[in-house]
């Protein structure tokens, strides 16, 4: 397999939410609960402490970008009214990190698994 290859395999699993070392095992075990290892193969979800830090940048940087290229053109072409916008405001905020937590969550883990191949001798 090759390097573009094995990339896309890892980016399907993390999008479809599973392992990213056997691609059977489901990371999540409830909406925003983990499993600490792979129901199927062990392999130990969290590698590090703070690991899913990564995972939560990046969800913020996505959801600050939507919200920007959603709220700025809004605003500037004065399309909705005053209320609408504050409304939008303090909602999208809070609701795109939510929705973004798994999918983000189980990518940042197929990258991580890209670059940083699971050992199996230490963590499974
Ligand atoms: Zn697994």
């Amino acid at each position: 397999m090759t390097a573009g290859e094995h990339f896309l395999l890892l980016v399907r699993r993390g999008l479809r939410q599973r392992c990213p070392v056997c691609g059977r095992g489901k990371i999540f075990a409830g909406i925003f609960k983990t499993y600490e290892r792979c129901p199927v193969c062990g392999f130990a979800f969290e590698r590090e402490p703070g690991y899913y830090t990564g995972a939560m940048a990046v969800n913020l940087v996505v959801s600050e970008l939507l919200i920007v290229i959603i709220a700025v053109p809004l605003a500037a072409s004065q399309a909705v009214s005053v209320t609408i916008l504050i409304i939008l405001g303090s909602t999208i905020p809070i609701l795109l990190p939510l929705i973004f937590y798994r999918p983000t969550k189980s990518l940042w883990m197929s990258f991580d698994h890209f670059i940083h191949p699971a050992d199996t001798t230490d963590e499974m």
